[in-house]
């Protein structure tokens, strides 16, 4: 990274320009009784629209962390988020979820499908969250056409019926990344998405992401513990010691 680029990432007026997602300056800490633990300790990052970020390491080194807080779901101890040059980490709990349901995707390592409903049923729950009962129902058979085709570029097409324990890993979490596209967000968070499967699922997963990505447009910040995963992103930071630092790709 050029000193000009750290300058810029460490002053939210610089970072917030042209960046779609601007985290700056975050400090976050656990605490274990009265002992501070630090996690997060002067952590920048910003990131392009359009681009597929990959955010790597250790176990324990804070990734889950950081997107807790990219994807509002925590706040900061310290420092600023900003999406589209608004500032979210301060945003009442209200309009922070109507943020993060319009225009935030999440996925995870274990899926966090709901057991007792369908694949297209766990892909249709967002949108049951987001509107009224009777604004839902109203859309409904549109709802339902969105689902399905987004269940259909992921493959699962024919999988529709299927409760989550008939699925494999590689299908849940592809179920799960439909979920996540429901309602047309602009950022995808994902956090491990391939921790839990084989090699193969794990690169259908990734040419999934790739995919949306370029076609798209879909901004992408993927954190991963692992290298390979991450080679498949357009850039590589690597996340130790509570801070970001770019990696050579
Ligand atoms: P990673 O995702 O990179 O494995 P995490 O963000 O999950 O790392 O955790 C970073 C550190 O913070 C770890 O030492 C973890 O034990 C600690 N930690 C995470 N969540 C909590 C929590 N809710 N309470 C206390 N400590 C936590
Ligand atoms: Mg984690």
């Amino acid at each position: 990274m050029s000193d000009a680029v750290a300058i810029c990432e460490r002053t939210p007026t610089c970072a917030t320009t042209g960046y779609q997602l601007a985290a700056v300056n975050l400090k976050k800490s656990y605490y274990k009784g009265p002992l501070e633990v630090p996690v997060l300790k002067d952590l920048s990052l910003s990131v392009r629209r359009g681009e597929f970020l990959a955010v790597v390491g250790q176990s324990g080194s804070g990734k889950s962390t950081l997107l807790h807080l990219l994807g509002t779901l925590d706040a900061p101890d310290e420092g600023q988020i900003h999406f589209d040059g608004r500032r979210i980490d301060t945003l009442p709990t209200a309009e922070r979820d109507k943020l993060r349901n319009k225009h935030f995707g999440m996925i995870f390592q274990f899926y966090h499908l709901l057991p007792e409903l369908s694949t297209l049923e766990n892909v249709l729950a967002p949108l049951m969250i987001a509107h009224s009962t009777l604004g839902y129902l109203r859309n409904r058979r549109q709802h339902r056409a969105v689902a399905t085709r987004l269940l259909e570029m992921v493959g699962l097409g024919h999988r529709l019926k299927h409760k989550p324990r008939e699925l494999s890993g590689g299908e849940m979490q592809r179920a799960a990344i439909a979920r996540a596209l429901v309602a047309g967000p602009e950022l995808l968070l994902a956090d491990e998405p391939t921790g839990n499967l084989d090699h193969g699922s794990g690169q259908d997963i990734l040419k999934i992401l790739r995919t949306l990505n370029r076609q798209q447009n879909l901004t992408i910040v993927m954190v991963t513990h692992d290298q390979a995963i991450a080679g498949q992103a357009d850039r590589i930071v690597r996340l130790a010691d509570g801070r970001i630092e770019e990696t050579p790709v």
